[in-house]
Order: structure tokens, then C-alpha cells, then sequence
């Protein structure tokens, strides 16, 4: 079964959309997400317009700041701590990856908890493993609502994550711990992969590798979620999972594009929602 992304971000947003409405009633305004994108990354200028994209659909007001490539690392701060202070932006957003002058920690540190909607501030990660209220980092929030989706309940079940990155691998075990499942984390010291992935009930793929997880790594009836998004030989996007040999053995999978990647979306909108009802309340 194709677990389907762009169907349950959809269904995500729609409700969103509904809470929206209600909003310049009880407050005055709608939430106010602010993208900054520095320097001209195709890739990033793309998931940008699409951040962008999705305000508009749920009824958010977006701002985007195109900053030049060369921009100093203090200009980026001073205006992110502009942002902080302005009481008409709910939700701050610094698309990365970052020219090589600026300290991707510095400016994560430099945006306020409060308006933090990728969940990336110290603050919010140390929260998230105490279990404290948090905004939940957007692609492991997906995934688990993915996961909720298809009616798989973690409990109990064997996970393993392929990737450790602060952004997916780490936060997603975290989620799956909390959930129930008993975890596994692998990254690129694991020695005999395919023997942990095959023992997977719950197998998510995080690593940036294009097709590295073959139907021979997967037990019969696992869920496979891939998280990649790679070009292949032939410059299409493709996952971290060879779908092809993956998704017969599968008893879901999310497929690449239309599954991780809508869901980290509406899950942007959500976090940004969730940044505005927290101050506004
Ligand atoms: P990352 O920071 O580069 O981390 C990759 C992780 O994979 C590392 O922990 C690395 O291990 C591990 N790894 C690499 N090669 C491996 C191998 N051969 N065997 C086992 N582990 C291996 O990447 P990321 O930011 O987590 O992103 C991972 C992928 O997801 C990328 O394709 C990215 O574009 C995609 N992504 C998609 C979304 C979405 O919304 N769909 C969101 C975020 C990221 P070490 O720690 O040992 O180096």
C-alpha cells in the first residue's frame, strides 16, 4: 500500500485552512510566517516558493526575504532578531543550507523559541527529549502522522532509522521511542545494515544516499518510510529506497515525491499555527 503523502498533507491542511478562518475574530490577524532564503540555491528557492505556497492555502500571511549570497553573518542576525521583536511575525524561518560565512548554530540559536517553527532551537530539542511541550521538528511530525495515517501503531513494534541528522534521524527515533517502538539508529558506522534493516517492522530511511535500501534489506510486511530526496542517473528525484525491489515486500511505503516531503509542509503550517495560538492565547 502507498502510504500517500500529498493525500493526508491535503486532508492536514484543509485543517488548518478551517482553524484559520476563525482566527481574525478572536485576534485580529491571521499568523504571519517569515522565509529567509540567503544566496540563490536552485533547491532551496524551490522549497521556498512552496512554503510560501502552502501560506496561501491555508491562509496565512508569508513573507519572503531573498538575502544576497554574500551577506555577513551579523546582517543575517540583526535581522532575525528584528523579527523577533516585531509582534506581527508568529513564525521564523532560516532555509538551509547556508552560505559558508554564516554559523547555521549561531542563526538557530539567534532565532526566539517562540517563533522557532522547524523546532531546531537548542531550547526546543532539549524539551522534545524531556518530553515538554515543543515545536516538534516538521519531517519527523509528518512522519508520524504518515505513520498514524495508515492506522500503524509503533507500540511495541522493532524501528529502525537509517540517518542521525538533528533535523530527521535524531528527532524521528525520539518520536518512535515515545510512541512505543523499540528503536534502532543506524548511520554510516553501522557494521551488517541489511541484518538491522531486516528486522525492521518499521524501517525509516534518512541518509541522502539515492536507492541504497534494496528489497533484500527489508523484511516481508515492514513499513518503509523514505525520507530521501536524491536525483538519479537520470536526474529524477528519487528516495533512499529502491522502490522498485522495496515496495513488493512492503506492506506500505511512501513514495518519492508525494510522501515525506508534502507532510513536512503541512506540518510547517501547523507548527506556524500552533508558534501564533502559543503568544496569542
Ligand atoms: P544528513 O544530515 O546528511 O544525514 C545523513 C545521515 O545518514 C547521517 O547520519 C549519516 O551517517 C547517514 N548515512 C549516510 N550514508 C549512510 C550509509 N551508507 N549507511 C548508513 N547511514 C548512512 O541528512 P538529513 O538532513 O538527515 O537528510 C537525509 C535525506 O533526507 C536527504 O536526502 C535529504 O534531502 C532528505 N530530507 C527530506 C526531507 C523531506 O521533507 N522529504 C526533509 C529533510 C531531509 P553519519 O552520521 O555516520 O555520517
Amino acid at each position: 500500500m502507498i502510504l500517500d503523502g500529498k493525500a493526508v498533507s491535503a486532508a492536514l491542511k484543509a485543517e488548518i485552512a478551517e482553524k484559520v478562518k476563525e482566527l481574525p475574530a478572536r485576534f485580529g490577524r491571521v499568523p504571519h510566517l517569515v522565509v529567509i532564503l540567503v544566496g540563490e540555491d536552485p533547491a532551496s528557492q524551490v522549497y521556498v516558493r512552496n512554503k510560501g505556497r502552502a501560506c496561501e492555502a491555508v491562509g496565512f500571511r508569508s513573507t519572503t526575504l531573498v538575502l544576497p549570497a554574500d551577506t555577513p553573518e551579523e546582517a543575517l542576525l540583526a535581522k532575525i532578531r528584528e523579527l523577533n521583536a516585531d509582534d506581527a511575525v508568529d513564525g521564523i524561518l532560516v532555509q538551509m543550507p547556508l552560505p559558508a560565512q554564516i554559523d547555521e548554530k549561531k542563526v538557530i540559536r539567534t532565532i526566539s523559541i517562540e517563533k522557532d517553527v522547524d523546532g531546531f532551537h537548542p531550547l526546543n530539542v532539549a524539551a522534545l527529549w524531556q518530553r515538554m511541550p515543543c515545536a516538534v521538528p516538521c519531517t519527523p511530525k509528518g512522519i508520524m502522522k504518515l505513520l498514524a495515517a495508515a492506522g500503524v501503531d509503533p507500540k511495541g513494534k522493532r524501528a529502525v532509522v537509517i540517518g542521525r541528522s538533528n533535523i530527521v534521524g535524531l528527532p524521528v527515533a525520539k518520536l518512535l521511542l515515545d510512541a512505543n517502538a523499540t528503536v534502532t539508529l543506524c548511520h554510516s558506522r553501522t557494521v551488517n545494515l541489511a541484518e538491522v534493516t531486516r528486522q525492521a517492522e518499521i524501517l525509516v530511511v534518512a541518509t541522502g544516499r539515492a536507492k541504497m535500501i534494496t528489497g533484500n534489506m527489508v523484511s516481508e510486511g515492514a513499513v518503509v518510510i523514505d525520507v530521501g530526496m536524491n536525483t538519479d542517473e537520470q536526474g529524477k528525484l528519487c528516495g533512499d529506497v529502491d522502490f522498485a525491489t522495496v515496495a513488493p515486500k512492503a506492506s506500505f511505503i511512501t513514495p518519492v515525491p508525494g510522501g515525506v516531503g508534502p507532510m513536512t509542509i503541512a506540518c510547517l503550517m501547523e507548527n506556524t499555527l500552533e508558534c501564533f495560538l502559543r503568544r496569542l492565547s
